[in-house]
């Protein structure tokens, strides 16, 4: 059964051949660190610390629910938390063991958008936005608005990914040379 997770897509934004090499040649991809979602000690305290009355009063939270472990038919992942909000929509909720750097990045607002995905089918709700909790930058929460075309697009790089491990289909390299330097397939990827 195909199913993936936001890593995948994640992996799939930075080279869409990192899909290739590892789903289809199943070739280790020893980068992968760099896109699993780093959580440990800090994560879990600042979610002991994050208070719901807080958020109530900022975002109109009336119930949160902890570490949703949710699927669909191609997309599985776990949500952080999953907040229920006054104006009956609901909003993921991220942690990130990082300082706020006056932008967002799109890999953090891609894994929002997959979790808003994960949301709307699981409890039949509209998501209009999301959150991210900066744990070294003394939690701060920051909004991220959601879209349909943000859900969209993730359904979009979705079928991309499935298109290239169904069909074995060679994909084009990423364009940002850059990334090819330190990249760990770069002795077998064929330019
Ligand atoms: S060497 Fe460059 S094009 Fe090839 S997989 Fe790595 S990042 Fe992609």
């Amino acid at each position: 059964m195909f199913s993936i997770t936001p890593s995948h897509i994640l992996e799939y934004l930075y080279c869409p051949r990192f899909t290739y090499f590892e789903y289809v040649l199943r070739i280790p991809e020893y980068q992968e660190k760099f896109f699993k979602v780093q959580k440990g000690r800090e994560v879990h305290e600042a979610k002991a610390r994050q208070n719901i009355e807080y958020l109530r009063r900022k975002e109109g939270v009336v119930a949160k629910h902890i570490n949703q472990y949710l699927t669909n038919e191609v997309l599985r992942g776990e949500v952080d938390e999953v907040l229920e909000l006054d104006d009956g929509t609901m909003a993921p909720l991220d942690y990130k063991f990082a300082k706020f750097e006056d932008k967002i990045y799109e890999t953090y607002k891609t894994q929002l958008y997959c979790y808003a995905w994960l949301i709307e089918d699981n409890f039949g709700k509209r998501v209009k936005k999301g959150f991210l909790v900066y744990i070294r930058s003394q939690s701060k929460l920051v909004e991220v608005p959601i879209e349909p075309k943000h859900t969209d697009l993730v359904k979009q790089r979705v079928e991309e990914i499935r298109e290239i491990i169904t069909t074995n289909v060679y994909p084009k390299a990423t364009k940002v040379k850059k990334r090819c330097l330190n990249c760990t397939y770069r002795n077998i990827c064929t330019k």
